[in-house]
């Protein structure tokens, strides 16, 4: 008895999975979740194309990319995984001025100690 699993992509399309299908190394059949928001957004014949450009090496990268892009995308439609980026430059800002303050007031209690001040950008 053979058993042949198809890849998430080929499931969703109720293909056969051919052994050169390119959706197969990057969607697994058990997590059909994965293919689904990337299809959802992109597209799979966009996806497709998007592989042929790539090297093969950085195939792997390019998707997970692709993978984490969308899913943002789904939870966040307008701001996508820019909103991420944006809470994360906030965060970054908060944690300098934070330096910042702690910098001065060391400076203060000891004006012996030199302390190499940073300001937040
Ligand atoms: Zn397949």
């Amino acid at each position: 008895m053979t058993t042949t699993t198809r890849c998430a992509a080929c499931k969703y399309f109720r293909r056969r999975c051919s052994s050169d299908c390119i959706f197969a190394p990057y969607f697994p059949a058990n997590n059909p979740q994965r293919f689904v928001c990337v299809h959802r957004i992109y597209g799979a014949n966009n996806i497709g194309k998007m592989f042929e450009g790539f090297p093969e090496q950085l195939r792997g990268n390019a998707i997970e990319c692709l993978c984490y892009e969308a899913k943002c995308r789904i939870q966040d439609p307008v701001y996508g995984c820019v909103s991420i980026i944006s809470w994360l430059h906030r965060e970054i800002h908060l944690a300098q001025t934070q330096l910042a303050k702690a910098q001065a007031q060391i400076a203060l209690l000891d004006p012996g100690v030199e302390v190499a001040i940073t300001t937040p950008r």
